[in-house]
């Protein structure tokens, strides 16, 4: 082999550069973060909702011995518990070997993302085509939610106590829905539109239904019969979607993305895509020194507020219940913990280098990603991970051999936003984001690298054991 120069011998000492992991991890490493990924894709298949994926959850947990958390229970170390929270958020722990008193190593993500949310009054008929109108949940580009197959989600709570749950558009023979655009041959006004502008929130309206009811007087025959519909196949009546929670989610399913199958294409990524590794890690992590707790929570993507949102008191009442089973005050268990806010991060797109900081991006395929802070402008609204925190977690990365990389949300001024770590870091837990990089992001199909995905859930696995 050819000695190495100067220069080489000094940039491997002291330079700092990321590695891609797809030319240097073993085949083996690789085997292993694309077997992972196969059971990722069926979770997210059949996760496509908060709800769905605190249903999925629980079943996996109590494959894997998890029972539901009793108050004033004492629990020994090696126990596994979890606690819903309303059927959208879930919190699984796994009692350590040391007391409480020395905190907790949580590992936090969401499982909503951004979609379609029916409106409390839905279903109207114009020109003899029946219509849902939507109200959108989260941060979304209108434009891409048009002309592409959506399926529906949900729950409705009837008159006299009944809960129906729905969920059309994943099976093969289902029906689905649809939001019609305009062809090209008429669209010369609205291409002249700003993309955020050209379709307006009033627009996203979901075709239902063309056909009407046997009888030709009266108006909205065609409404009248998507009713109709719902009440022979459900049982409801129209006044029940007043009290319902009723989702449109992209139909499509997880697929492997590019000749060499590296990546994933599916609805969701975000946060889903850091959700199942770290159920997964709470999963496997067996008699971890701290206890470990893995919270799957609700609302992030309206900004956390709301009894199922991390903004409020729940994860913080079961920290408390955990510390009354040991005589514990509930603050001192916060103060001693320690946080992986797990959620994903912009994937550097050269289609769009104008938007990201070459040097500060994260890349697929270069492993999990640790975002010191997050926010917008001059870090607003960022809870700043400690220099002494960051030290601590690089270190136990590095030492356990995971890929992994540092980035920053796009450039400076580009834009911004934010996690579930500053409602975290805010009950003076240590904080710090880490996740997968994410390509489309908030898009109908995100993309992500198979190998990110493994990685992230290396990291949530070695956090809860170090
Ligand atoms: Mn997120
Ligand atoms: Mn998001």
């Amino acid at each position: 082999m050819k000695e190495k120069t100067y220069a080489e011998q000094l940039r491997e000492e002291l330079a700092y550069t990321p590695k891609n992991g797809s030319g240097t991890l073993t085949a083996d490493e690789i085997k292993r973060a694309d077997d992972f990924c196969e059971d990722y894709k069926n979770f997210i298949n059949t996760a496509k909702t908060e709800r769905e994926a605190v249903e999925e959850a629980v079943k996996l947990a109590e494959i894997a011995g998890f029972v539901p958390f009793e108050k004033g229970k004492v629990y020994k170390a090696g126990d596994r518990v979890y606690r819903v929270n309303r059927g959208k958020a879930i919190i699984l722990a796994v009692m350590g070997s040391r007391p409480l008193n020395e905190g907790v190593r949580l590992a936090i993500a969401h499982i909503d993302s951004p979609r379609l949310d029916l409106k409390p009054n839905p279903l109207y008929e114009n020109d003899e085509l029946a219509y849902f109108k939507t109200h959108y949940y989260g941060g979304i580009k209108k434009y891409q939610w048009t002309t592409i197959p959506l399926s529906m989600h949900g729950v409705i709570c009837m008159n006299n106590g009944d809960k129906v749950e729905i969920c059309i558009g994943e099976e093969d023979d289902d029906p689905q829905f649809c939001i019609t655009d305009i062809l090209p041959h008429l669209g010369t006004e609205q291409s002249k539109k700003p993309l955020g502008t050209a379709i307006p929130a009033e627009n996203l309206n979901i075709l239902v239904g063309s056909r009407q009811i046997n009888d030709e007087k009266g108006n909205d025959l065609v409404k009248l019969n998507v009713l109709k519909m719902l009440h022979d196949k459900y049982g409801i009546v129209e006044s029940d979607f007043l009290s319902a929670e009723i989702e449109f989610v992209p139909a499509a399913k997880a697929r492997d993305v590019g000749f060499d199958r590296s990546m994933i294409g599916a609805y969701g990524h975000d946060d889903r895509v850091c959700a199942y590794p770290a159920l997964m890690a709470a999963l496997t992590c067996n008699a971890p020194e701290h206890t470990a707790v893995t919270v799957l929570t609700d609302k992030e993507e309206t900004g956390s507020d709301g009894n199922t949102g991390l903004n409020s008191a729940y994860m913080k009442y079961f920290i408390y219940d955990l510390a009354d089973m040991h005589g514990l005050n509930g603050r001192d268990v916060l103060t001693a913990s320690q946080c992986l806010s797990a959620d994903v991060n912009a994937a550097y797109d050269p289609m769009f280098a104008d938007v990201y900081e070459k040097r500060n991006s994260c890349y697929l395929n270069k492993g999990v990603c640790i975002t010191k802070y997050t926010g917008s402008r001059g870090k607003g609204g960022t809870s700043d991970a400690s220099a002494e925190y960051m030290g601590r977690i690089r270190a136990l990365l590095d030492r356990k051999h995971i890929l992994w990389q540092i980035g920053e949300l796009g450039k400076v001024d580009a834009g911004g936003g934010g996690t579930v770590a500053k409602y975290v870091s805010n009950l003076d837990v240590e904080t710090v984001d880490m996740g997968v990089p994410v390509l489309s992001m908030h898009s109908p199909w995100e993309v992500v690298s198979k190998i990110d995905v493994y990685m992230a859930y290396r990291a949530f696995y070695e956090f809860f054991l170090d």
